[in-house]
């Protein structure tokens, strides 16, 4: 049984950052068993690792996966426009059958790109929930609540929110985990912040929120509680380390100081606030003083357009290159501990690396490529020069997902029919 990879290269990502050449990676259930050289276990499935690259499975912590149908549907567009205009009257319309192809989709896409694990929120989660068992990826899900100090709506987002949790939380053999995810600190009230907090301890769970990712969030902020969406967020106790802060691109170094002293983490995405045009940029250098847990988000495909992890890495690499007038600032070898070991712990996953004992996530990238050829340093090569046409295989908990480019688990052409069936009917109407 298991699984036998025969002499490959390995991007450990181990305490010592470690890169193995000809080696032998077996799994055994849902777990790293073995590696080294002359591996004699007989495995079920075995692959010939010459010439490839084994990755650890990249973990995308801030997505809304299903918006993949809206992907090209608000573009050059302001904010504060194209939502309102655009994305929210079609997500008023969004149908279970919706969010389930546009999940299948997007699940995929990470597939393809060597994504093994993503935190998402959004509604219909049950149907994201439905994709991520079939498809064989793993993820944190999370129902969106958003209750604009109505009491009665905070009620049922609540309701929706913990059910979800309590049906969902460890399902797909374990796979499927759940948080809470009050949107943002100007979208819901203390009392539903409170609440999600409250709620996420109860059933030891994370939590995930929006924070400062428009200056117009700060200003709101300011006028309505005179504290900056941080300081709020500290000031009525709701920082802490089951909290994933997704962007806080507006956030000053105050505010970094106290997301460290909370042990809170943070979900940059670089390619969706340059989309939009946000403006700021995350202090990621005072982000790495303060010791926070930095891991890499896509946001989705609305703002961004795609789920490419890869394409995040070097895209966040260079825009604090160039924000900082710096080549140094967030290197290569920084980003691949953004995408995967920070992005495990986080997650509070036994995954990020390929060492013994670990959850068996990782992807096999075809070195012998145009733009991966010399190997003069291959941490470099994959943030830099690596795209997803690279990824040749990819084995999530154990199991064998995709092999020489193909999905296994589900039928990919049912999946392209039925997304632009629903898409096409959910942008016209
Ligand atoms: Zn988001």
């Amino acid at each position: 049984m298991g699984i036998l990879i025969k002499n490959v290269s390995i991007l450990t990502q181990n305490s010592r950052r470690e890169i193995l050449r000809d080696v032998d990676i077996l799994t055994e259930g849902n777990r790293i068993e073995k590696i080294g050289k002359n591996v004699r276990e007989r495995a079920e499935f075995k692959i010939d690792g010459r010439g490839k690259l084994a990755v650890p499975g990249l973990v995308n912590t801030h997505s809304h996966v299903a918006m993949t149908l809206f992907r090209g549907y608000a573009d050059d567009m302001r904010f504060w426009e194209a939502w309102p205009e655009r994305i929210w009257p079609k997500e008023k319309k969004l149908k279970a059958e919706h969010v389930y192809w546009g999940a299948m989709l997007g699940c995929m896409e990470m597939i393809r790109s060597g994504t093994t694990c993503f935190m998402d929120n959004y509604f219909f989660m049950e149907e994201v929930a439905k994709a991520v068992k079939e498809i064989g990826i793993r993820a944190n899900l999370a129902y969106g609540m958003i209750d604009l100090d109505d009491a009665g709506k905070r009620k049922k987002e609540l309701e929706i929110g913990e059910g979800f949790v309590k049906d969902f939380n460890g399902k797909a053999d374990g796979r499927i985990t759940c948080s809470f995810s009050p949107h943002a600190p100007y979208t819901c009230s203390r009392e539903l912040l409170l609440k999600s907090k409250e709620l996420a301890e109860k059933h030891d769970v994370l939590l995930q929120i929006h924070v400062s990712e428009t200056r117009k969030e700060v200003f709101d902020s300011l006028k309505k509680f005179g504290k900056r969406p941080v300081e709020y967020l500290d000031s009525i106790g709701f920082l802490g380390r089951r909290v994933m802060a997704a962007h806080c691109v507006w956030i000053t170094k105050r505010e970094v100081r106290m997301l460290g002293e909370k042990g809170t983490r943070v979900s940059y995405n670089p390619v969706s606030n340059m989309m939009l045009a946000s403006g700021g940029v995350a202090p990621i250098p005072q982000m790495l003083e303060s010791k926070i847990c930095i891991t890499f988000g896509t946001d989705g495909a609305v703002s961004n357009n795609s789920l490419n992890m890869l394409e995040t890495m070097k895209v966040g690499a260079l825009l604090q290159k160039a924000h900082h007038w710096d080549a140094r600032v967030l290197n290569a070898q920084q980003a691949v501990d953004f995408a995967t070991c920070n992005g495990a712990a986080a997650l509070c996953m036994n995954s990020g690396s390929i060492v013994e004992g670990k959850l068996s996530d990782m992807s096999l990238m075809e070195l012998k490529s145009p733009n991966l050829l010399p190997e003069n340093n291959l941490v470099s090569n994959l943030v830099y020069s690596s795209n997803p046409s690279n990824i040749s295989d990819m084995i999530i908990d154990g199991k064998l997902v995709m092999e020489n480019r193909k999905i296994l688990t589900i039928d990919e052409e049912k999946v392209f029919e039925n997304v632009e069936k629903v898409a096409e009917k959910l942008t016209r109407d």
